[in-house]
């Protein structure tokens, strides 16, 4: 008698405790349907057969070099993990995700440079605040040949969305001062 066992990659993830808990997944979806970065993006741009929080978890299992930007595609809100039936700790995968990428090596060296600029001007709240308010005002004025180039692997496949005209901290005090 012949016996199969699928064990796709499973092994793999059960011989270590950093992401056992991937493994109670139950595929009901939640966690897609509530992440704000796949509400945005969608299915297709993951490129993997599972999208969303527990796509990017799984797949870098399968192949770290090949998903190294899934754990990325995160912005460790924790919606994924309070809405999980199961308990996935999803965001904290996601987290220890990144770490094997850069440990790994397969980090990009662009991205690394632009997130290690990122960390400065998120550490400096007033210049943060200053390059929104720019942003905000020159982006939409600019022709779709620079909007659109290489550079904007978002603009590939879909349409940049408007850009608002308040930040979120001028959005968060007006609420408050409302109330
Ligand atoms: S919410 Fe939890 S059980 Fe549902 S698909 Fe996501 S990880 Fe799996």
């Amino acid at each position: 008698m012949h016996v199969v066992i699928v064990d796709n990659g499973r092994s793999k993830i059960l011989a270590t405790d950093r992401y056992i808990k991937s493994l109670q997944c139950i595929r009901c979806g939640a966690c897609l349907n509530t992440c704000p970065v796949y509400r945005r993006s969608g299915g297709y741009s993951y490129g993997y057969t599972i999208p969303g929080p527990i796509g990017s978890t799984l797949a870098p299992s399968r192949d770290l070099e090949k998903y190294s930007s899934l754990p990325f595609a995160c912005s460790l809100c924790a919606s994924c993990s309070n809405v999980c039936p199961v308990k996935v700790d999803l965001h904290q995968e996601l987290y220890l995700r990144r770490q094997d990428v850069v440990d790994e090596g397969h980090l990009d060296p662009t991205k690394h440079k632009i997130l290690k600029m990122t960390t400065w001007l998120m550490s400096h709240p007033k210049l943060m605040d200053f390059a929104g308010l720019m942003a905000r005002k020159i982006v939409p004025l600019l022709p779709r040949s620079i909007l659109y180039s290489k550079v904007n692997a978002w603009g590939k496949a879909r349409e940049l969305p408007p850009f608002p005209k308040n930040s979120f901290k001028e959005l968060y005090k007006a609420k408050r001062g409302s109330k």
